[in-house]
């Protein structure tokens, strides 16, 4: 039998939720810290008690996997915790494409694989002098938006960018990312792409509410002129959204465009779960500056399943089973290799 492995944060109980519910076996790196309250879930059939997340490069960590069948579902917290090289190294199956991780990761890769999927992007401004507009300044990685901030010219890049050194939120030496500030309404397109059968399905849309720059929008402009704090896009937590249906066709031609482009680029491909983010401004046009190469945390809001999905299945799908439901098909097809890596 398969055995369903995450690492316990970010997504892990509707993973092994739906691992579950497809009669799968379910397995949790979980850090000793974390231990009471992943015990609280009895669809979770093992912990691996560990220190730190990196165990789960460790040889014991591995074999005991190994034993398991365990395939490994990757998400923002093994992104965030190890670096491209780990993720590489890692000897259990993991479901997806773990080469695509690096592009995650990486800022110049990142924006190169949305070039070729043909996102339209906000450009990119490569040296603080050539600020012009407003701009959002981002940090390499999976931060989750700690760190990041807006800057309307260069004093201000330079004043905030100083601000952040000294309260020791930033390091000195940190490269930083520059892009033009896309203003509308928020949207996490979260897709689901089958090596199996081909197909594309659109699962989900979510926003994020992201402290403090959510909090600054709470105070009138009288405080908020006064603050001297720099606002952060630190993620606390995500709601539903659906999109106008008018706007459904372009969202699927964008997906399939990434999911092209990825199989171009970095093969398999865009197998599994993957989120394109961005903003819809006051025409309809969507700017997306960023997009995730595994499962989002955004997903855990659908756990009963999402509109989108009551759509394709008759039947309460989160994306979590939907992972599991392809890992067992495979397993059962003898089709393995083709959804993990
Ligand atoms: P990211 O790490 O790129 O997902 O960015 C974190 C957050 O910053 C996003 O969830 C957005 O709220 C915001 N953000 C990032 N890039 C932009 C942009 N170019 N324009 C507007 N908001 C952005």
């Amino acid at each position: 039998m398969t055995a369903i492995a995450t690492l316990g944060s970010h997504c892990s109980l509707q993973v092994l939720k739906g691992a579950k519910d497809e009669g799968l076996k379910t397995m949790l790196v979980c850090e000793k810290k974390r231990e009471k309250l992943y015990r609280r879930f009895p669809f979770i059939d093992e912990l691996i008690i560990v220190d730190s997340f990196k165990e789960v490069l460790d040889q014991k960590c591995q074999k005991t996997l190994e034993e398991n069948n365990a395939v490994l579902i990757p998400h923002g917290t093994l992104i965030a915790q190890m670096s491209s090289e780990e993720i590489e190294s890692i000897k259990t199956p993991v479901f997806g494409n773990k080469w695509i991780l690096r592009w995650e990761s990486d800022r110049e890769m990142k924006e190169k694989l949305m070039r070729e999927a043909t996102l339209p992007m906000p450009k990119p401004v490569t040296e603080p002098k050539h600020i012009e507009k407003l701009v959002i300044v981002k940090r390499q990685g999976a931060a989750g938006g700690k760190g990041y901030f807006m800057a309307a010219n260069e004093d201000d890049y330079n004043t905030k960018r100083n601000q952040l050194i000294s309260e020791g939120i930033l390091s000195k030496d940190e490269t930083l990312y520059i892009q033009e500030y896309a203003a509308g309404v928020l949207a996490y397109l979260q897709f689901f792409y089958s090596p199996l059968t081909n197909e594309l399905e659109f699962f989900g849309v979510d926003q994020r509410h992201e402290s403090d720059i959510e909090g600054l929008g709470r105070i009138p402009a009288e405080q908020q002129m006064k603050s001297t704090k720099v606002p952060s896009f630190n993620v606390i937590g995500n709601s539903p959204l659906v999109l106008r249906e008018s706007l459904l066709d372009e969202v699927y031609t964008m997906g399939e465009n990434f999911v092209e482009a990825a199989k171009r680029v970095v093969s398999p491909g865009m197998n599994g779960p993957f989120c394109i983010e961005g903003v819809y401004d006051e025409n309809a046009k969507f700017t997306s500056f960023e997009f995730s190469a595994r499962i989002v945390a955004g997903t855990n809001i659908y756990m009963d399943g999402s509109p989108y999905y009551s759509l394709l299945f008759n039947e309460n799908m989160s994306m979590g089973k939907r992972i599991a439901r392809e890992i067992k098909t495979a397993t059962e097809s003898n089709q393995l290799d083709k959804i993990t890596t």
